[in-house]
């Protein structure tokens, strides 16, 4: 039977197996609680601080400006929750329409606690104009949270500049860098970012680890309460081994990044050349090159209603894709809010195929996958209504 292909990496990914070595001494002889003061301890501590330097490494910021959480979600609570005070502190802040939830629903917290939120518009390619951010600052504005690559369409937003603007009001910035660390270079010593929210699993590391940088200097408050571990923003015993992982998977990525963003460009392109030939009615989502290296956001005139279908004939055939974000997979036949944002109609605004490539996949994968994807397509049923037509 041949190899499953997996084009699902904006989900998550396969962790490297370099990764999993490093995580190996920690998982087992070196288990100690860094905060012991033992040898044993002071061994973790040592895991502990290597792992930051590595993953601090990659936005070229300093180690102790790196705080440890259980998952990007976490990261992103943190910044917006710890400067709102958790909703004891009023005023008002600036997002984007087309966040992740990690960031919606926190925001939709803090509007319950009093807090006021501005979601700044995108245009139908999925980006934020600085213009829109210009005017959307009031006297009380204490934060901006802008994501830095969008995970159901891959469009990259321009953070230098909205942080630049940011900054120019007094305001912090934080941006959501779940999807693009270690993909799109970010150097927090030039971007004037306030903090970024980072996901080990989402660059070939293990699940359950992130991590929020905090700029020297800016006032948070936690979330969690306990120990006082992590400068007592994050509170409980670390997971060491986890941590290393990230710290691996930071260095690994780091080293190889623009190699492999070029390499994976130019994989996502030949997909999409490809289908655009053998499929005319395919359809690119989302900027043409300012996006992710390897993500492709699809759609098939005519066939948009049809996109769980297909996914389910291709995971049949071996690959597996997603049809938007693997977060929303409860409400998958639902339109995707991004997409509505970007001005979709319902309809094609549940159409959508989500290809995202990652370091294992190969050119071979890539020409299956042109084989396959054909044949799925040309075996649905047109949506008549919406034959022959593009988009709103
Ligand atoms: N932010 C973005 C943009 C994401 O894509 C994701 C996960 O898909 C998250 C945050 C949440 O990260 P985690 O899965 O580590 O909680």
């Amino acid at each position: 039977m041949a190899k499953r292909i997996y084009f699902d990496h904006s989900a998550t990914t396969p962790l490297d197996p370099r990764v999993a070595l490093a995580m190996q001494p920690a998982n087992e002889e070196l288990f100690g609680n860094p905060s012991s003061l033992h040898s044993e301890g002071r061994q973790a501590k040592e895991f502990l601080q290597q792992a930051r330097a590595r993953v601090a490494a990659l936005l070229n910021a300093d180690a102790n400006e790196i705080i440890f959480t259980a998952s990007g979600t976490e990261a992103d609570n943190l910044a917006l929750l710890g400067v709102f005070h958790a909703g004891h502190q009023p005023g008002h802040m600036i997002t984007s329409s087309i966040e992740h939830p990690a960031i919606t629903a926190a925001c939709g917290f803090l509007e319950k606690c009093g807090v006021s939120v501005t979601y700044l518009p995108v245009d139908e390619q999925g980006l934020i104009a600085p213009a829109d951010l210009q005017q959307a600052f009031r006297a009380d504005t204490r934060l901006v949270s802008i994501m830095s690559a969008n995970n159901v369409v891959g469009t990259i937003q321009p953070i230098a500049e909205l942080a630049r603007i940011t900054h120019e009001r007094g305001v912090l910035f934080h941006t959501d860098a779940v999807q693009s660390t270690g993909k799109v270079p970010l150097d927090v010593r030039r971007v004037a970012v306030d903090m970024v929210s980072m996901s080990a699993h989402k660059l070939h590391g293990p699940k359950g680890v992130g991590a929020l940088w905090v700029r020297k200097g800016v006032q948070l408050r936690p979330v969690i309460f306990g120990g006082g571990q992590e400068r007592g923003l994050r509170s409980a015993t670390e997971n060491v081994a986890g941590i290393v992982g990230f710290g691996k998977a930071a260095q690994l990525a780091f080293e190889q990044m623009p190699e492999e963003a070029a390499r994976l460009v130019h994989l996502r392109e030949r997909i999409l050349s490809g289908l655009q030939e053998s499929l005319p009615q395919t359809y690119l989502i989302g900027h043409p090159y300012k996006r992710l290296p390897g993500h492709l956001c699809l759609a098939f005139a005519g066939q948009e209603g049809e996109a769980i279908k297909l996914l389910l004939a291709l995971d049949e055939a071996g690959v597996a894709v997603s049809s938007g974000s693997a977060c929303s997979a409860h409400r998958a036949s639902e339109p995707s809010p991004v997409l509505l944002a970007m001005g979709f109609d319902p309809i094609r605004a549940r159409g959508t195929l989500r290809v995202t490539l990652g370091r294992f996949n190969t050119a071979h994968e890539v020409d299956r996958f042109l084989q396959i994807l054909p044949q799925a397509v040309n075996l649905l049923r047109p949506v008549a209504s919406y034959a022959g037509l593009a988009r709103v």
